[in-house]
């Protein structure tokens, strides 16, 4: 008898914690004050630890990494094991296995582009297909270097991941190419990480972008942004990340205010001379 009168306390006190547990949820995730001490406190230790096997690949092939405090450092590598863990890799085209190292460089390409924001799973998408070389599509019947789609998957080639790779200051990177790709794809497709960033500066971005694409069109003098950026604003913006990341001071030297738009969009600003600063944190 006595056991059932502290049933509705018992229930009270559930109701109660669990609205706690909400208010503070939702007070995170809308407070930049609460985010910004989540996240600097005790946000990075929720990820998981990173296996030590990928560690040589991000310091060999991601300078930005490197560039990072020890706290950030971990949290890049906390972030690259979860997208490790949440992905399926699927080899394709003759490759037999996915290794350690495709799996490191492309989830530090995803994990690069989305740093300045608190925990950008790429949740839409969930297996990442790996082809030796520029694979055939049946869709498009042409060949491709790599592709996103909004069926949840991630294309690329090996072979044109690695030459990305292989200068990190020519502003060619199919990696940050095709996740940038993905990001504008889940802003736009219906899922949990829907509208994570500003969709009016998006929009700004865009508008500013057709002034280069028309000038790269039009051949109206030198534009740092090479041919293919002028296809359409899709292509421009995945382009321009590329270019950001790997040209960052010229990028700003060239055109400081569409520079400034992309570093607010992405909450990053990698030039050189001073430890990467993310903005949002
Ligand atoms: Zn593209």
């Amino acid at each position: 008898m006595e056991d059932e009168s502290y049933f509705p306390i018992i229930l009270v006190l559930l109701l109660v914690g669990f609205m706690i547990i909400s208010a503070i949820t939702i007070s995170v995730k809308t407070s930049s004050f609460l985010t910004q001490f989540w996240y600097k406190w005790i946000g990075w230790k929720s990820f998981p630890e990173i296996q030590r096997f990928y560690l040589p690949y991000l310091v060999r092939s991601f300078p930005f990494y490197s560039r990072l405090d020890d706290r950030h450092r971990r949290l890049f590598e906390g972030r690259v094991q979860q997208f490790i863990n949440d992905k399926e890799f699927i080899p394709r085209g003759g490759i037999k296995d996915v290794s350690d190292e495709m799996k490191a460089l492309i989830a530090g390409c995803a994990v690069q582009i989305t740093f300045g924001y608190p925990n950008i799973r790429f949740g839409h998408f969930n297996r990442v297909l790996i082809y030796p070389d520029d694979y055939y599509s049946t869709i498009t019947r042409q060949y491709h270097k790599g592709e996103v789609n909004s069926r949840g998957i991630i294309v690329l080639s090996w072979s044109n991941l690695v030459e990305g790779f292989r200068d990190p200051t020519d502003g060619l990177q199919l990696g940050f190419h095709e996740m940038a790709h993905a990001l504008r794809l889940i802003n736009i497709v219906d899922n949990d990480e829907y509208d994570f960033y500003d969709r009016e500066l998006m929009e700004h971005f865009d508008f500013a972008a057709l002034m280069e694409i028309r000038k790269i069109r039009l051949g109206e003098g030198p534009s740092l942004f090479r041919n293919y950026a002028s296809a359409n604003s899709d292509e421009f913006f995945a382009v321009s990340v590329e270019v950001f990341f790997e040209q960052s001071d010229v990028f700003y030297a060239y055109n400081p205010q569409l520079y400034t738009m992309l570093s607010t969009i992405l909450k990053l600003d990698p030039r050189s001379g001073k430890p990467i600063r993310v903005v949002s944190r």
